[in-house]
């Protein structure tokens, strides 16, 4: 039987800024979305909702039509929320694109959304027309994008200048939408690759969104229910980038809802997080295993007076029980763990607030959410069980955008999505995520869980980092490939040549079954490579391989 989540909720069925400001004509003069650099930089409900006016009819008043893709390439700052609700509130859909993009990766988007409009931060206008050009995207529909009022640079407008004057939006209003439309509207099309190689748009819904900011907020706030609007005073920082589910859930949606201001980094820079927090005197805050490990082993850390910190979440990469446990002591409260992935909006277990964690674990279903563990033969398993999570629920996609071949392969039979991800839960409803499966060794037929052999090797004192990957290796007498582990080790310095790869190599054989052994070597590396969100690069490690794999 597939687990409901404890929890059950009411989730209001409408569109996204009606249900982030229900009363819009009291919207609050008090900032929400504050330039941590600049605070005199700062947007009220009020003014946002005024930008949000006249960005959508400057939309129509380009020709945009209900559901056509405005793409906005850009880091972050305070107007960045003006454009997510803003697009998504005039019917359009908002396609965030990754600021650290080349030409060729934001080509393949800009084709893939069919944008009819383009918003880019004038540092990255260099990039962008040079994709525009390749794939003759016109001039005349990039607008430079950021919290500045821009002349033009190239012929390339400012996005202020098709936004009318706040005195011709008076007959503009976003667009009011029942169930249904809530439910098939679509507000963001985020990029992820998901199971399968190529980068795809996932299609969120106003309803996904509303979903997962009740459900977030409801698991965070378990054993401290406040209204929404009746909350204490809560501050926060947003650098999680804007362009990915994780940023847009909290930074934009999840503040807005909860009144919390949240002071807005441009990109991620470890002195100034500290700094912000120390002045700005931030509660809570929203983060990844990256920006745990540099709070636990910076030495700065301890310049910095953190002691306003109330609440650190964690998500979007494994986390280990003792890199949570040493940050936790470090900032005298418990670091809390969520899991999710874009196609679920951004989250959907949490371990909630207040309750005693079992560490590691990434808790509990959200409410109104349905999970099923599936092993290998396609059934499901019980407690204790290692199987594929497979997710129903409010805060699930729609699908891949004009792929209709990667949604169904995405779907089960009852309309589950298939997550990719492999946990063991306990008998109490508490997950443990164990490895994904698409990283997932085959040796002779078993399986090998990467993850597992990494949190080993990091067990092993001479080792700080570790990656494991399959290396192809030709068998002898049928000529067809099979897998071999193979671990990418870095050293710590002061053991730099304390161990050999052999020595590695055997440590774990004497720990692990026959079929886990490290029959693809061991090799030693300075830095296991990482993605700014703390995942191994797996693609780098395959690279690696292949140049050793045989053919
Ligand atoms: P891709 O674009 O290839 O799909 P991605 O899966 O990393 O990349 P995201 O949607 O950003 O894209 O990330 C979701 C994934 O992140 C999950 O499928 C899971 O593997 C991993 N993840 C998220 N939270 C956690 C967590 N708490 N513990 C372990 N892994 C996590
Ligand atoms: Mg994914």
């Amino acid at each position: 039987m597939p687990s409901d989540s404890p929890f059950q909720i009411d989730i209001p069925a409408t569109d996204l800024l009606t249900y982030l400001f229900p009363t819009s004509q009291t919207a609050s003069d008090t900032p929400i979305w504050i330039d941590a650099d600049d605070p005199s930089n700062a947007l009220s409900p009020r003014q946002l909702l005024q930008w949000v006016k006249r960005l959508g009819a400057g939309l129509q008043g380009l020709g945009l039509k209900s559901q056509d893709v405005v793409m906005v390439y850009s880091h972050n700052h305070i107007f960045m929320p003006v454009a997510y609700l803003g697009i998504a509130g005039s019917g359009c859909i908002f396609s965030g694109c990754n600021p650290s993009y080349g030409v060729e990766e934001t080509v393949y988007q800009l084709r893939d959304t069919e944008c009819r409009a383009i918003l880019v931060d004038p540092t990255l206008l260099d990039t962008l027309l040079k994709a525009a050009i390749k794939a003759s995207f016109p001039r005349d529909r990039i607008f430079l994008f950021s919290d500045k009022d821009h002349i033009g640079i190239d012929g390339i407008r400012g996005w202020r200048s098709f936004l009318p004057p706040v005195s011709q939006t008076d007959s503009w209003t976003w667009k009011l939408m029942d169930a249904t439309e809530s439910r098939t509207t679509i507000a963001a099309l985020n990029y992820s690759s998901g199971t399968t190689g190529v980068s795809k748009g996932v299609m969120i819904s106003h309803q996904n969104i509303i979903a997962n900011v009740e459900q977030s907020i409801f698991m965070r706030d378990l054993e401290q229910p406040y209204q929404p609007h009746n909350r204490p005073q809560e501050r926060w920082l947003g650098f999680l980038p804007l362009y990915h589910a994780y940023g847009q859930l909290w930074s934009i949606a999840a503040a807005a809802r909860t009144m919390s201001p949240c002071y807005f980094m441009r990109s991620f820079n470890y002195i100034k997080f500290l700094e912000h927090i120390q002045i700005h005197q931030i509660t809570h805050i929203q983060t990844a295993p990256p920006v745990l490990v540099m709070l636990a082993k910076r030495p700065e850390t301890d310049d910095y007076d953190l002691s306003s910190l109330q609440n650190v979440l964690c998500g979007a990469a494994p986390l280990s029980k003792e890199l949570q446990n040493e940050v936790s002591v470090k900032l005298k409260l418990k670091v809390v763990q969520t899991w999710g992935m874009t196609e679920l909006t951004c989250s959907c277990l949490h371990v909630p607030g207040g309750r005693d964690d079992r560490s590691g674990s990434v808790g509990y279903i959200d409410p109104n959410a349905t999970i099923k563990l599936i092993d290998d033969e396609g059934h499901e398993v019980g407690p204790g069980e290692r199987g594929e999570i497979h997710v129903k629920g409010p805060n699930v996609c729609l699908g891949y955008w004009k792929n209709d071949n990667a949604t169904r392969e995405t779907f089960d039979s009852e309309g589950f999505l298939k997550t990719g991800d492999i946990a063991i839960k306990d008998e109490n409803g508490w997950h443990w995520i164990v490895d994904r499966k698409k990283e997932l060794i085959k040796v002779k037929g078993f399986q090998v869980a990467p993850a597992e052999l990494e949190a080993l090797l990091l067990e092993h004192e001479h080792v700080a980092d570790a990656a494991v990957c399959a290396l192809q290796l030709l068998t002898d007498c049928v000529r067809e490939h099979e897998e071999h582990p193979r671990a990418y080790v870095a050293l710590k310095s002061e053991h730099r040549y304390s161990s050999s790869e052999w020595d590695i190599e055997r440590w774990i054989g004497d720990r692990v079954a026959k079929h886990k052994q490290l029959t693809g070597g061991v090799v030693f590396i300075d830095e296991v490579p990482k993605s700014p969100s703390g995942k191994i690069q797996r693609k780098v490690l395959r690279e690696w391989a292949n140049n050793d794999a045989e053919y």
